[in-house]
């Protein structure tokens, strides 16, 4: 472990020991800076080079993967957030770095403007999710970052490279999503449209109707998803569709009962009842699974995609080739039905078209993502090397994100552009500034 050392640039203290959201990754870092300026992080970074400490950009750390750990200079990123520029004419906007989601879903809402489509929930900062690739479900729209039109990336020298189709392409087709690779990133400019509305519709359905019928319900709704219950035959629906408005919310008994009853505060109490007395969970998924009920509502699209999140857990996910994901999900319960798991965490299962960015998980293919949850503090490896061996086996590409064991060798095999993106990293970190223990096992020394 490095000793900790006071610093000059930007805020700087002595470190305290770190840990994600999730509170399955620690780490001590030797010093923690908290740059207010693009000049003091540039100062930073060069100072640790000298130094011979490694670097590392820190978001909300809501990965479950290492991803942002380090020994060495930990970056914050409060000081850098905020809202630089809306530009209407090119329907785009410009954030400092360490933004949250949630401070530019509402800043957007605010000018009457929207991203296109985003994740589950909103906490995270700008950098930190779209460096992981964080995505939603989308048959048209793609992840977070495929939304970025054009990025600044401090690099291992110090310098500020700006980047975009047209200035330094090669550089902008990788750090959209660099996993924090290829340098700090201190501002991002997103593509961002007129607000609008979007009409979700939930409803349970029974898994092998959902499965045989999954290619219809991708292909009529713009946002399509399901989560299935284990140990049941069940499955909640969500369709996520533009309509004309107005806002209808669900009413405010609907949405405390489904959103902080159901999906907060009893999934907490159930959740820790199944972890105590593990032989209840499949009686009480079978009771949860049938607790939800159908229901239609209307509003901006953040209050639609998102919302909070307040049970912790640990979570896996891999991204499919699309047409691969009906036969993952029937092996996935095969699995857990002769197992003996008990899992009380639903499985997600969601959508995106393929894009242009190198590791995006979804570069180059038309994609299904599915995501396997436990509960904070339940051991989760059997369940998770059970569901990896199936999703390796259809090809599958974790989020760089969430927990996984997949190192370089894998990659290089289902990523084509995994080449193009580690030689841009040799170019612009040759002595691995931005390098920690995660990034040598997924991409190599
Ligand atoms: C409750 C919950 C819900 C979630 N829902 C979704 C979802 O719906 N869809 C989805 O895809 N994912 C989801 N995730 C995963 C999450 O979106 C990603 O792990 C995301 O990367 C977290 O963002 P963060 O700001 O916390 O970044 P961190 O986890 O702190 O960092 C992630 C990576 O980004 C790098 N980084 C951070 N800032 C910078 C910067 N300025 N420059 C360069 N690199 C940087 C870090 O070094 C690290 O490598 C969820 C996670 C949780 C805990």
């Amino acid at each position: 472990m490095a000793t900790a050392t006071a610093g000059t640039a930007g805020n700087s203290r002595p470190a305290t020991t770190w840990h994600n959201w999730a509170g399955n990754v620690t780490a001590t870092p030797a010093r923690v800076v908290t740059p207010a300026s693009v000049g003091e992080l540039q100062e930073a970074v060069r100072r640790a080079a000298e130094e011979g400490l490694r670097v590392k950009a820190v978001g909300t750390g809501h990965s479950f993967t290492a991803a942002a750990a380090t020994d060495g200079v930990l970056v914050r990123p409060q000081a850098l957030a905020g809202i630089r520029a809306v530009d209407r004419t090119a329907g785009t906007v410009t954030v400092e770095a360490g933004t949250t989601l949630k401070e530019l879903n509402r800043a957007l809402a605010r000018e009457g403007l929207s991203l296109t489509n985003m994740g589950d929930i909103m906490e995270q900062t700008v950098s930190g999710a779209t460096s992981t690739g964080t995505h939603g479900t989308g048959r048209d729209s793609a992840s977070i970052a495929a939304q970025i039109r054009g990025l600044e990336l401090v690099t291992a020298d110090g310098r500020l490279l700006i980047c975009s189709e047209k200035e330094n392409p090669e550089v902008f087709a990788a750090a959209r999503i660099g996993i924090g690779a290829l340098g700090i990133v201190t501002a991002i400019t997103f593509a961002v449209e007129p607000l609008f509305f979007l009409t979700a519709r939930e409803e349970p359905m029974g898994f092998d109707r959902v499965t045989s019928e999954f290619e219809e319900h991708f292909a009529e709704n713009e946002h399509f998803e399901f989560y299935w219950f284990p140990h049941t035959g069940n499955c909640n629906t969500k369709r996520n569709n533009r309509s004309q408005g107005p806002a209808a919310p669900p009413g405010p008994v609907s949405a405390w009962v489904e959103d902080e009853l159901l999906s907060n505060g009893l999934f907490q109490v159930v959740n820790s009842l199944g972890r105590a007395v593990p032989a209840t969970i499949p009686s009480i998924a079978r009771v949860a699974s049938r607790a939800l009920s159908a229901r239609t509502y209307t509003d901006i699209p953040y209050k639609v995609f998102t919302s909070p999140r307040r049970v912790r857990f640990v979570e896996m996910e891999y991204a499919l080739p699309r047409e691969r994901v009906v036969e993952a999900l029937r092996e996935l319960r095969a699995m857990v039905d002769r197992s003996g798991l008990r899992i009380s965490f639903p499985v997600e299962v969601r959508t995106a078209p393929a894009d242009d960015i190198a590791l995006s998980t979804a570069s180059g293919r038309e994609t299904a993502y599915v995501a396997v949850h436990m509960y904070k503090g339940t051991p989760y490896q059997a369940y998770f090397t059970a569901a990896e061996r199936i999703f390796t086996a259809h090809g599958g590409r974790p989020h760089w994100g969430k927990v996984h064991t997949r190192d370089a060798e894998y990659f290089a095999q289902v990523y084509p552009r995994f080449g193009e993106f580690t030689a841009l990293r040799d170019r612009l970190d040759p002595g691995r500034v931005f390098g920690n223990d995660y990034l040598r096992r997924v991409l190599g020394d």
